[in-house]
């Protein structure tokens, strides 16, 4: 069966800065997402990934190059049809959660959900079973300050799943984390893009967390210099346990990704 990919970059390029200090982050990346796919954008600092992550989520435009999203153009688009592509296609996740500190974890998900239309009572409902999936039932009601950075990590990416987008883009989501929550938030993308047919995209510096993924993209100097495919789907590797947020089956991780 053909796949239909969700998101398609072709030739993108991306300049930015002016005059004598003006770069070229992006010198010509192309890539292809497919749903249910878990893939990892990895490269040095400065390399164009949060460049590259910016243009894929419609925050930037590329300088030339085209995306599509779900078959819909969204190069040449005004401010207003990007910031509706991105209201309907796109779920983000940030290194530093981006969380108000003056709502509780419930709030902090709900008020992602009023910018697209949905009623109240399903603005409950969306908020609560995110946060239920992320394994923080129990936490509905408490303040940012009073979390843990992983349980801070499940609120943004409950956030960021509870208006079911196609695509999750997430810049370096466990860069702020100790090894065993970064593998935890690792294993818990991976059980959404497998169990929910997500397509995510996280930027990541650590080689650990390449078992949970289905590909890596490597990018280099604003080109993409390598990419490497699982063998097997790999989501298996780690059960994940919502109730407690644990990664079980740890001797089993290191099976992974062959290039
Ligand atoms: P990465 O996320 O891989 O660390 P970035 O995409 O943030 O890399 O940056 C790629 C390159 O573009 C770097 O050389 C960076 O200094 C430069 N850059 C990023 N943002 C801007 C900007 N707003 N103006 C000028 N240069 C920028
Ligand atoms: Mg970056």
């Amino acid at each position: 069966m053909k796949r239909v990919p969700v998101l398609e970059a072709r030739h993108i390029v991306k300049e930015l800065g002016q005059g004598d200090a003006k770069i070229r982050a992006l010198k010509g990346v192309s890539l292809t997402l497919f749903p249910g796919e878990f893939t990892l954008l990895m490269g040095p600092s400065g390399s164009g990934k949060t460049t590259l992550l910016s243009i894929l989520g419609c925050i930037l435009s590329p300088t030339s190059g085209t995306l599509t999203v779900s078959g819909e153009c969204a190069t040449g688009r005004s401010a207003e049809e990007l910031a509706d592509l991105r209201r309907r296609h796109f779920g983000f996740i940030f290194q530093a959660y981006n969380l108000f500190p003056t709502l509780n974890a419930l709030d902090n998900v709900k008020i992602a959900l009023d910018v697209r239309g949905f009623g109240a009572a399903e603005r409950r409902e969306r908020a609560e079973a995110a946060l239920r999936d992320v394994g923080l039932s129990h936490r509905l009601n408490s303040y940012p300050g009073t979390l843990s950075g992983g349980e801070k990590q499940r609120v943004a990416i409950a956030r960021a799943i509870a208006s079911s987008p196609s695509i999750v883009l997430a810049d370096e989501p466990t860069s702020a984390l100790d090894t065993e929550n970064g593998h935890a938030i690792m294993a818990l993308l991976a059980k959404l893009a497998k169990d929910e047919n997500r397509t995510i995209l996280a930027v990541t510096h650590d080689p650990r967390t390449i078992p949970y993924a289905n590909r890596v993209i490597e990018i280099e100097d604003g080109r993409i210099s390598g990419q490497k495919k699982s063998a097997e789907a790999p989501h298996n590797i780690a059960e994940h346990q919502t109730g407690s947020g644990r990664v079980k089956n740890n001797q089993r991780r290191k099976r992974h990704v062959h290039a």
